[in-house]
């Protein structure tokens, strides 16, 4: 017999310990317990179903219980789930590497598995290090990232070395490596007295400065393409990317691109990086990749950084560095499949049209005299919510606008999860209009529920 939703609950609030969540609040409120999916519902344990409205936290692509996905599961498990890459070869993880360079920017051909977006960044930042000591340099001095301001690249201690959000990084400081700060071309909050395009301008001159500067220390730049996703969406003006490029190639440095939430369709291609002809010397994919349903994550390497790991065993050029379920079979296959149904159901016509009924949702929103700034890239939509449009004021953070706002959503049948008070709205790639109709409906009433009240 299945446990109660009563025992459930007892069991998660004595000994669940929920991610970036302050528990003792949470222990107060009733959350639903997902015990199904359906589509693009998720079903709770008693009955209730709830869109997902965030893509399971940004990774959802095809919807829950996909029928190729299940299937792909399915007869994987029936030959084997798991065996290792460390001196042998498996099936998914040879075809979904193949797989892989055929879609990413031309030039990547190199697959790196890992477990999750951080894991992917570690093995990215490792390799770019790496890559300067075989080619002579000096590791003690070559040994600064670029990062942008309110970066966010993972959790893991390296990851958070490269973080810029004060509210999640500021406690671990002492912990850290030392980066390099360039500013994010962000331009709702511009610094006091700076035009939006004033403020651009110094952004470019930042980042020429800084690399200019530093180049002979500078180990990587590393860069969420298009989209800083847990800044609150901050989207880049068009060209940054491409300029980013530029200058790093002129100075040497290895282009790191953070896909890890980008990739797999959100943006309006399947990687962010074509929007601007960017190929990067390495980029990090996790979220989508599965699909959304298994842990799974790979770092892609240009030939150039590839061939510098070459050479004689004695040489010591090896890649020092795994993890126990990297290449897992039963990830690659369902990944396998998840890239698959891109094609067989032609997901990016269908993010195409999203993305449009998204700016027409959005449209009614700008004269709202809450909502501060829109931000929209491909099916990623953010609202910002301030006290006072004006003064760009926010409201005080005790009020919990944002939060609020999530728990009204359940009580409407969606399940949306703000930064702060922004609003973000993350249908999968894959969802039909009808249910992204319905979704933004239910986001709709939610923040007049309110911001009314
Ligand atoms: C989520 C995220 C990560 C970290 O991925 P995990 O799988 O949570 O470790 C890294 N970079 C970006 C841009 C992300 O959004």
């Amino acid at each position: 017999m299945l446990p109660t939703t009563d025992q459930l609950r007892e069991w998660d609030v004595s000994h669940v310990w929920h991610p970036f969540t302050p528990m003792q609040e949470y222990a107060q409120e009733e959350t639903p317990i997902i015990v199904a999916g359906d589509g693009f519902e998720v079903i709770d344990s008693d009955g209730r179903r709830y869109l997902d409205g965030t893509s399971s936290l940004w990774c959802n692509v095809h919807g829950h219980r996909v029928p190729e996905l299940d299937q792909a599961l399915r007869e994987q498990i029936d030959r084997i789930a798991h065996s290792t890459l460390l001196g042998l070869a498996n099936g998914p993880s040879a075809e979904l590497a193949k797989e892989l360079v055929q879609r990413v920017p031309a030039g990547l051909n190199h697959v790196f598995y890992s477990d999750d977006g951080a894991t992917a960044i570690e093995a990215a930042l490792k390799m770019a290090f790496q890559f300067h000591c075989h080619r002579g340099a000096d590791p003690t001095t070559k040994n600064l990232f670029v990062r942008l301001g309110e970066a966010y690249h993972g959790d893991t201690i390296g990851a958070v070395s490269l973080g810029g959000i004060p509210a999640f990084h500021r406690v671990f400081g002492s912990l850290l490596f030392r980066t390099l700060e360039v500013p994010a071309p962000s331009t709702y909050r511009t610094p006091a007295g700076m035009s939006s395009e004033e403020y651009l301008r110094h952004c470019d001159t930042e980042l020429e400065r800084i690399l200019s500067e530093n180049h002979e220390r500078i180990a990587g730049f590393v860069i969420e393409p298009l989209v800083q996703g847990a800044a609150g969406m901050l989207v880049h003006p068009p060209g940054y990317l491409r300029r980013v490029r530029e200058l790093t190639a002129r100075f040497g440095i290895p282009l790191i691109a953070d896909e890890v939430f980008v990739g797999f369709g959100r943006t309006g291609t399947l990687f962010a990086c074509e929007q601007e002809g960017v190929v990067p010397d390495l980029m990090c994919l996790a979220k989508g990749l599965t699909g959304g349903y298994l842990p799974l994550a790979a770092t892609l390497a240009t030939d150039e950084i590839y061939a510098a790991f070459l050479g004689d065993r004695a040489a010591r050029r090896t890649f020092f560095h795994g993890h126990t379920y990297t290449g897992n079979q039963l990830g690659c296959a369902v990944a396998l499949a998840s890239l698959r149904r891109f094609d067989s159901h032609r997901v990016m016509e269908n993010v195409a049209r999203n993305t449009l009924i998204l700016r027409n949702w959005a449209e009614q929103f700008r004269k709202h005299p809450h909502v501060g700034d829109i931000r929209q890239c491909g099916i990623i939509l953010a609202l910002e919510l301030v006290q006072d449009r004006s003064q760009q004021q926010r409201f005080p953070a005790s009020q919990r606008i944002g939060h609020h706002i999530s728990r009204a959503g359940l009580k409407r049948g969606i399940i949306i999860r703000p930064i702060d008070d922004v609003v973000i709205v993350m249908p999968a790639p894959g969802m039909p209009q009808d249910d992204l109709i319905r979704l933004l409906d239910a986001t709709e009433s939610a923040v007049q529920d309110v911001l009314q009240a």
